[in-house]
């Protein structure tokens, strides 16, 4: 049980957290941080908080467990805030979508990585922001990666791992750069995908028609293309290198199947879709 939590970043990530735990019966107080307080005052209207201070190292202060749930590319900034004012045994985590850039952040703003940090990444999400979009239920049978360091505390990783099994998630551990690589392919690379389609398809002069006659599939593979451009834009810049990697060998892919395309090649054509739907099926 946590007695005082506190969440920087009361949006979807952190906003669905707070509601799981509360639902549990997990948590005593929820405190949140974030920069504007007309946010945090809605949390404190859903439910989703108890308090809040827009000061983050106010905020985690009497906290045992602190959640950062920032986008990527606010982490560091935080961890800076907060390192001198957290309770001595606290523990920190965070939910951020790539995790090599934001064990360097915390390196960077505490001068190596505390035994007290965990790094973390629930692997939920929708398309949508903000934490009106956040609900009870999204970590539900869903998983969450830790990629603790070997300097991390086994104690720390165990409340951590308890808090996520609390909300309803199935935890694994990996290593950092295992982490990186394995979303960069099942999540970064198919975001990249919907968001150059989508983009590709509204330059067309003919835009209109096309979004008119666009039905269940091109839904379907776009969804995603509706999420944070904010969020992305981190993720791309966090995890550049694993990200890279895909998109070059993603590409090969595509232009074999343009080559199939442009001769006519119905043997490979049938190969490619058929080792396609099995895959896909089996998944
Ligand atoms: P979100 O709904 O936009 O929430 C982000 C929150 O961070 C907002 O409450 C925002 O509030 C606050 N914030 C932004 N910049 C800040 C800063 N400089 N200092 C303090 N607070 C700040 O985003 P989200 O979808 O929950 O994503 C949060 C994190 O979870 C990201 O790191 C993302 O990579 C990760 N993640 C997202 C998903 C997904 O599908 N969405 C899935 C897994 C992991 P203010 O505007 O009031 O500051």
């Amino acid at each position: 049980m946590i007695k005082r939590l506190c969440i920087i970043g009361v949006g979807l990530i952190g906003g669905s957290l707070a509601r799981a735990l509360r639902e549990a019966g997990y948590v005593g107080e929820i405190v949140g941080s974030s920069r504007r307080q007309a946010h945090l005052q809605e949390a404190v209207e859903l439910g989703v908080i108890d308090r809040f201070d827009t000061d983050p190292a106010k905020a985690v202060e009497g906290a045992d467990l602190v959640f950062v749930s920032v986008p990527l590319g606010a982490m560091g900034e935080v961890f800076k805030a907060i390192a001198g004012a957290l309770t001595p045994g606290a523990v920190v985590t965070d939910g951020g979508s790539a995790k090599a850039s934001v064990v360097r952040d915390i390196r960077q703003a505490v001068g190596d990585v505390p035994d007290w940090f965990v790094p973390g990444h629930p692997i939920a999400g929708t398309e949508l922001s903000g934490v009106s979009a956040s609900f009870a239920e999204l970590y539900r049978g869903r998983r969450v990666i830790l990629t603790p360091l070997e300097q991390t505390r086994p104690e720390a990783i165990a409340r951590v791992r308890a808090m996520w099994e609390a909300a309803g998630a199935q935890v694994n551990e990996m290593s950092v750069e295992h982490h990186d690589e394995v979303l960069a392919a099942t999540s970064h690379l198919p975001h990249m995908l919907a968001f150059a389609l989508v983009e590709s398809l509204a330059r067309l002069a003919e835009q209109r028609e096309i979004f008119e006659y666009a039905a269940g599939g091109f839904a379907d593979f776009t969804r995603i293309a509706s999420s944070d451009p904010v969020m992305w834009r981190d993720i791309c810049v966090a995890n550049r290198e694993a990200l890279l990697t895909m998109l070059d060998r993603f590409n090969t892919d595509l232009d074999a199947l343009r080559t199939a395309v442009d001769q006519g090649d119905e043997v490979t054509l049938l190969r490619i879709f058929s080792e396609a739907k099995a895959a896909r099926d089996a998944f």
